[in-house]
């Protein structure tokens, strides 16, 4: 455990302190301008920005009992009402649920959707009527993380047709109850590259009992042949309605359906019509389905019937193989299941969690069976277009003709979207475009491990920790003279002169630290000096501190450094102290925090015991950041958590001298106030 040599929280009655430091974090963090008590309608909306619902089954009795609350809670009775579900809510309000910071991403996902949403490029499947009759303009999109956050958009509550997207999911279900083998023993592991309904199979040896024998099978579970014949294998021995329930169960079980609880979500729906239209016009799938016959790969289970041949007429009792018609009646059946897109990005969420649904916890799948068929998603589930797909968005994804397209972003979240109008491929147009989208501003890429590129976000890390990584290392080791990590760094490719939340960069410190080889070893390695916030080099740090050979160092570059504005109106008053707090990167998140005015990051810190007027190398605070941003939203917060007035950076300026300095009226203001 990490020494948090803060103790300033006296305002919070002795008894409180004494009890749970964790619970007395996560109840502070709440408070307003009282620290005893919470407002319970804060209290409810942290939990709702952090992104979970309100008909959350692991919240359910959390929020029966916050209803029955009051507007006020406090401290003892915070406790009996987390106690169901502590360490959910813990995670919500340190942020440190699987996108932390769900607000920030949503914005940035509305955004991308309301770009998308003018493409009404693509046609719709016409090849059944249902199909053909969808209002072409629907559009939703769904995601769901591994822990339950939920995000949707548009027309995310409707139901559509699954069609293709049922086929990694039989597949699952296929290798629960067969395993690997078994089922690959009918069907292949390949890339068909070829349209999803193609007859082609693939044909390949196997050495079996040392005699070369050679099999025919389909390519994958993803085309229509692997499909049949993995639905095919589902429970083959039940009846029709026996097997078509099992998978609606399953299904029902991915989205976090169960048979018991009373706040279930739906079980999927079965469009009959749909499935009869499968089957009036699928001459091909019915092709299919004898080929598969043919190639002797679906068991022939019934005995023909006792031939009967009435010699006087030309008739003789035409005989249709069961077994073709029973796997068709299957896959047609479960095509024609219908979800919505929030329920499937949840079953997509399933498979992102190693098969454990995010909203009830149960584990659903084996973890082995989610591993074994995402990387087949990932080689074929965008049909023809699977290989250039997963080159640019790189998340195992499945699509069918009714619009849908799921993604799974392992270990973090399941993605659905919907919209009818399909490309040449048979994948949704604005699917396609809203993943492209998604994987080239996040960092999710399953190839992105790699990726330096400060330009894309990495949604795993809330936004301030991601700006004080990309700077925080390398001022740390800038600051105390660690060449070694400046070294890593650089052969990282790392970018040496990023900037924290003053634009302060490794130049800058080490220049006010006295730190001459990393001076040398910067300026050696192209880092060319910028300004800070106040329009510094490092030149005056490394005057006033006198560092002379630094100062020559910087000389030898011919650049006039200008001098840094500065503002201090009264340099011996009162002098407040800042807190240490030895998690710099966490001090740096602070910072930048309150330079970008998120409130609910601030509180999120809190929850996690950071102090709030901790300083970082400048002896700058939040409340600097703040005061000099003009951000008053995160000034009020800060001084209600008793940030202290009179803290002075470096240079001996207050809060308010920055706020002066930048003209942040409101700000001066408000701090007046306080004086
Ligand atoms: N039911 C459709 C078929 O078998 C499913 C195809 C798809 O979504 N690509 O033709």
């Amino acid at each position: 455990m990490k020494k948090n040599s803060y103790k300033n929280k006296a305002t919070i009655s002795e008894k409180l302190k004494t009890i749970s430091k964790r619970e007395a974090d996560l109840f502070y963090s709440l408070c307003d301008k009282k620290p005893n008590v919470i407002k319970t309608k804060n209290f409810k909306n942290a939990l709702l920005k952090s992104g979970l619902k309100i008909n959350d089954n692991r919240l359910h009795n959390l929020f029966r009992k916050l209803d029955s609350s009051g507007d006020e809670i406090y401290f003892e009775d915070f406790k009996k009402i987390i106690s169901s579900s502590e360490l959910l809510v813990e995670k919500a309000l340190r942020g440190e649920l699987a996108l932390p910071d769900f607000s920030d991403f949503s914005k940035s996902i509305d955004k991308m959707f309301d770009e998308v949403i003018k493409n009404k490029s693509g046609e719709l499947a016409s090849y059944i009527p249902p199909l053909a009759k969808v209002d072409p303009d629907q559009f939703g999109i769904s995601i769901v993380t591994v822990d339950g956050q939920i995000y949707q958009k548009g027309d995310y509550n409707v139901d559509f047709s699954l069609q293709s997207m049922c086929k990694p999911f039989n597949y699952c279900f296929a290798l629960e109850k067969l395993g690997l083998e078994l089922v690959h023993k009918h069907v292949g592991k390949e890339p068909s590259g070829r349209q999803f309904n193609d007859l082609t199979l693939l044909t390949r040896s196997l050495v079996e009992k040392s005699q070369k024998k050679t099999t025919t099978i389909p390519f994958n579970p993803m085309v229509n042949a692997g499909a049949i014949m993995t639905a095919c294998l589902i429970n083959s021995d039940d009846s029709y309605k026996k097997r078509l329930n099992f998978v609606k169960e399953q299904y029902g079980k991915l989205i976090g359906w169960s048979a018991k609880s009373k706040f279930d979500s739906k079980f999927p729906r079965f469009n009959k019509n749909v499935a009869r239209e499968e089957n009036f016009t699928g001459h091909n799938n019915l092709a299919i389905g004898y080929l598969l016959m043919a190639t002797g790969n679906l068991p022939s289970k019934k005995k023909k019937p006792k031939t009967n041949i009435n010699t006087n007429k030309d008739e003789f009792d035409f005989y249709i193989e069961p077994s073709v018609t029973e796997a068709l009646k299957l896959y047609f059946s479960t095509c024609s299941l219908e979800m919505t897109a929030t329920e499937i990005a949840t079953a997509a969420s399933t498979l992102a969690n190693n098969g454990v649904c995010p909203v009830t916890q149960n584990r659903i799948l084996k973890q082995k069976t989610v591993r074994d068929c995402l990387p087949i998603l990932q080689s074929s589930g965008m049909y023809d277009a699977s290989g250039a797909f997963f080159q640019q968005v790189g998340l195992p994804a499945k699509s069918g003709v009714g619009g849908g397209v799921f993604l799974v972003v392992p270990q973090l979240m399941g993605i659905c979207i919907f919209s009818p109008r399909l490309d040449e491929q048979g994948n949704s147009v604005r699917g396609i475009e809203m993943a492209k989208q998604i994987t080239s501003k996040y960092l999710v890429h399953i190839f992105d491990g790699a990726m330096t590129n400060a330009d894309r976000i990495d949604p795993k890390i809330p936004i301030s920790r991601w700006r004080a990584n990309s700077c925080g290392e390398a001022i740390w080791a800038a600051s105390n003279g660690d060449i070694r990590t400046l070294e890593r760094l650089a052969s990282e490719q790392k970018d040496l002169s990023v900037g924290n939340a003053d634009m302060r960069t490794p130049l800058h410190l080490a220049a006010a630290e006295g730190q001459l080889e990393v001076v040398k070893f910067l300026l050696k390695n192209g880092v060319n000096p910028v300004p800070d916030r106040w329009g510094g080099y490092g030149y005056f740090d490394a005057k006033n501190n006198n560092h002379k050979k630094i100062l020559n160092e910087l000389d030898k570059l011919n650049i006039k450094f200008s001098k840094p504005n500065h503002f201090v109106e009264d340099p011996e008053g009162k002098t407040d102290r800042i807190a240490k707090y030895d998690d710099e990167l966490m001090v740096s998140e602070l910072l930048f925090s309150a330079a970008r005015n998120d409130t609910t990051r601030i509180r999120q810190l809190i929850a996690k015991g950071v102090p709030v007027h901790a300083g970082n190398f400048d002896s700058r605070t939040a409340l600097h950041l703040a005061a000099a941003e003009g951000n008053l939203e995160t000034v009020k917060l800060l001084i209600n958590f008793n940030h202290p007035l009179n803290v002075r950076d470096r240079w001996k300026s207050t809060p308010l001298d920055e706020a002066k300095r930048e003209k942040r009226k409101s700000v001066i203001i408000y701090l007046k106030n306080f004086k």
